[in-house]
């Protein structure tokens, strides 16, 4: 089960469960659409992997499948990238 984490690991920025806007490598490092296309360019700073959307789960499920409250944010990403 995918750990959906709470935020983009480069602006911190909010994903939740719903966001269309989540990217996740095979790993799960979280990313939000923009940091992906604009800041990392499709390679997960991490591992050297790819992104794929995040699928969303649905809202019903939320309650015995609890999302994870581990907010992951590293600031040095967005210096190292530019
Ligand atoms: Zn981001
Ligand atoms: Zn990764």
């Amino acid at each position: 089960m995918l750990e959906l984490r709470p935020g983009c690991e480069c602006c911190d920025r909010d994903l939740p469960p719903d966001s269309a806007e989540a990217r996740i490598c095979t790993f799960e490092c979280t990313f939000c659409a923009d940091c992906v296309k604009n800041v990392l360019h499709d390679t997960c700073p991490n591992c050297g992997g790819n992104f794929a959307a995040r699928p969303i789960r649905p809202a019903g499920k939320l309650g015995k499948f609890t999302p994870s409250q581990k907010r992951v944010f590293n600031p040095d990403l967005l210096k190292s990238t530019q």
